[in-house]
């Protein structure tokens, strides 16, 4: 794939940008492992100061990387603003709590001197410089959620970001270094997939970790474990989103509007299984779909664009596939099901809701990135949970029901890294994020983010 930057809004190249040669892959190795050396080194307080540095300058330019995002892969420009302000306030937390996070653990209900020891405890300390393989969906977001826990436990970055989304790439990068950060400790490296592999298998880098695809995930993870190296991965996600008899019907159908379009409904945690009881199926079905079909498509540059284009000609041609597979299987299109009339331009979708999909259709097992929801009927919870379980991910989920037995049974049995209860998937950077199955492994956020790559070592005094 070309490292390019081209308008999704209207099939523009707008900037193309060389792949680095090996000779250039090396001096960033060499400066990624001369900047760890060091920075492995520094204290929190050195840390949290770099980064709280960079949450501000990140808010002054708020706007600007905000409209780059757009330019790049047509996320609406509010929407592009508010991933920006989400990494202000990550990286602002981050900068606060890591010290307490990774504070020197004194293990509980362990008895050392039975073992000889006068005393012990378990300290975080850095793994080294960790390849960050990450996706054009949340250009910003995806990359700051890795690299402020990373940075904050003594880690260097060093990123390969999508193609598409290289002027993104090299602002962070950018970023980091107008913050004082040493040079070498965040870097973006301009490479294509297949570099990838190479840059993993040297020693001189620690650990990877990878958002975007399944097929992605499997190949980085598979020369990870070649190489014994530590990897966390966040693929994708079909998450399921019940709605029950209890719940208040008007705010569940508004919230899956924006559960399954947020992001021009390319988002691993959108909610895209709507399984609904058969008790209150017609009217949520009749709220949802009015919803979706009311919702404005056009230049997400634009105030009141509530859904922009696809990230990439071959991410419709996938979603239009999988819609077609479905009607031709005897789906229902309830809104939707093709492309805007009257725009010929950019890679724009309609919003879509398909009924009667059955496990006969593509769409049934595989995710769907962009704003097409499936509705299934169901006739009680022990068919809604066997419905959310059939897939083979296990990212997030979302569940409307005032009954507390029901949340609890669906805490015990829903397969999944995550459950909201009336309200969509959201991340927040104090809760960990991650899924089960197929959607991956590892947590990123919170304080079991911020562990995932460090070396958590026993100390004993004998
Ligand atoms: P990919 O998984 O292909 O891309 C994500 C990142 O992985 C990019 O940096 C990409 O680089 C890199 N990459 C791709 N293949 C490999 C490989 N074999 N080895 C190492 N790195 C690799 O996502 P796509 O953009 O192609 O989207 C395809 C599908 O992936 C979507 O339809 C969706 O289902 C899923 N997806 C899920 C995301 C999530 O948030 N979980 C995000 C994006 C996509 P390059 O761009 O150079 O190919």
């Amino acid at each position: 794939m070309a490292i390019a930057t081209v308008n999704p809004a209207t099939g523009e190249t707008l900037k193309t940008f060389d792949a680095l040669n090996e000779g250039e892959i090396e001096d960033r190795l060499v400066r990624a492992d001369q900047a760890w050396q060091e920075y492995r080194t520094t204290g929190f307080d050195r840390r949290a100061t770099l980064l709280r540095k960079a949450a501000d300058l990140l808010e002054a330019d708020a706007d600007d990387i905000a409209r780059t995002m757009t330019t790049e892969m047509g996320k609406p420009l509010a929407q592009a603003r508010a991933e920006a302000a989400k990494c202000v306030k990550t990286m602002r937390w981050y900068a606060d709590q890591a010290e307490a996070l990774l504070a020197d653990e004194h293990p509980r209900a362990v008895d050392i001197k039975d073992s000889g020891g006068a005393r012990a405890y378990v300290r975080y300390r850095p793994l080294g410089p960790v390849l960050a393989v990450m996706p054009w969906n949340f250009p910003l977001w995806q990359v700051i959620r890795f690299a402020a826990p990373a940075l904050m436990a003594g880690n260097v970055g060093l990123l390969k970001h999508a193609s598409n989304v290289p002027q993104t790439a090299l602002y962070i990068e950018e970023l980091f270094r107008r913050a004082g950060f040493p040079e070498g400790a965040f870097q973006t490296l301009l490479i294509g997939s297949g570099s990838v592999e190479m840059i993993l298998r040297d020693p001189r880098v620690a650990a990877a970790t990878l958002t975007g695809s399944e097929p992605a995930g499997q190949s980085v993870a598979a020369v990870a474990g070649d190489e014994i190296k530590k990897t966390v991965l966040e693929l994708g996600g079909s998450d399921p989103y019940l709605v029950l008899p209890s719940a208040d019907l008007e705010k569940a159908a508004a919230t899956a509007v924006t559960a399954r379009v947020q992001n021009n409904g390319q988002s691993c945690i959108a909610a895209k299984r709507f399984i609904v009881h058969t008790d209150v199926y017609d009217r949520f079905a009749a709220l949802f779909t009015e919803k979706m079909n009311a919702l404005r498509v056009g230049d997400p540059m634009a105030d009141g664009t509530d859904v922009g284009p696809l990230s990439s000609e071959q991410g419709r041609a996938d979603l239009e596939q999988l819609v077609d597979d479905a009607t031709m299987h005897g789906a229902t299109v309830l809104c939707g099901g093709g492309r805007p009339e009257g725009m010929d331009q950019g890679w724009f979708y309609r919003p879509t809701v398909l009924a009667d999909v059955t496990k006969d259709m593509k769409i049934y097992y595989e995710e769907a990135f962009g704003p097409v929801a499936t509705l299934f009927r169901v006739a009680d919870l022990d068919e809604a949970i066997a419905l959310a379980n059939d897939t083979s991910f296990g990212l997030s989920s979302n569940a409307w029901t005032e009954d507390a037995a029901e949340q609890d049974r669906l805490v015990r049995d829903i397969q999944a890294g995550g459950i909201f209860f009336n309200g969509m998937t959201a991340s927040h950077p104090g809760m960990p994020f991650g899924g089960a199955k197929r959607s991956g492994y590892g947590r990123e956020l919170g304080d079991h983010g911020i562990r995932e790559f460090c070396n958590i070592t026993t100390v004993w005094y004998g």
